[in-house]
């Protein structure tokens, strides 16, 4: 959890997850962003213009819950309003990772939903996974297209955009970005050699009731298809 750990070891921590994500192909050049919490309205987020795979930890951005930087040296994220909107709507959430999964967004490319309830340890980590509303890229608009949902899932697709996941750390935060990637890729195959197979009431209830036994926390979407 991120309140044991130091600011240093959260900037080596965001560093090594832009790596990964550039190294996993969910982003492209400067894209995607990674922010923490790291006290009372205070946030590390990577900074603006800055490509993922190549980030040192003195250059993230220290900024406020109205998305002003406190300090750094380059400038906050464009993208960092909409993990505000997460922030704001659950206190509890303590990192946000967003990237540009290419099947993810595909799917949303396509008009494809993947709020399906279909492969058990995916519906495990995060239930289905639905998709805000179109909003430009970058802009305030952003924040309010993902507001609403934010405050239901753990893991949202922004429409043929990108994706959004939230959690009680970065690592919980970057996992499960990696599992709707992954989930995408395989629903994909999946579709390609038939219709597929969703999960039964009564295979839903005994995951739910893992769930319970594991102590697994975040928000579980099943609210069905958006
Ligand atoms: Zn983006």
């Amino acid at each position: 959890m991120s309140q044991v750990v130091s600011e240093a070891e959260l900037r080596a921590c965001m560093c090594e997850i832009g790596r990964r994500m550039y190294a996993r192909n969910f982003v492209a050049a400067t894209d995607g962003n990674i922010s923490v919490r790291i006290g009372t309205d205070r946030f590390l987020v990577t900074p603006s213009g800055s490509a993922c795979g190549f980030m040192h930890p003195h250059e993230m951005v220290i900024a406020d819950s109205k998305g002003m930087k406190v300090s750094g040296e380059g400038k906050v994220s464009s993208e960092f309003f909409t993990h505000l909107a997460v922030y704001s709507q659950r206190p509890e959430i303590e990192a946000v990772v967003h990237a540009h999964p290419p099947t993810t967004v595909a799917f949303t490319l396509a008009g494809c939903s993947m709020t399906d309830l279909a492969l058990p340890e995916v519906v495990f980590a995060v239930g289905g996974i639905p998709t805000a509303p179109y909003a430009t890229p970058g802009t305030r608009e952003g924040a309010e297209a993902v507001r609403a949902l934010a405050a239901k899932c753990d893991a949202l697709l922004m429409d043929r955009h990108g994706a959004l996941t939230m959690g009680s750390s970065l690592m919980d935060a970057y996992y499960k970005m990696e599992k709707i990637e992954h989930a995408a890729q395989t629903i994909l195959i999946a579709r390609s050699l038939g219709e597929i197979r969703t999960l039964t009431g009564d295979e839903m209830e005994r995951i739910l009731k893992a769930r319970v036994a594991y102590g697994a926390t975040g928000k579980l979407y099943l609210n069905g298809p958006r």
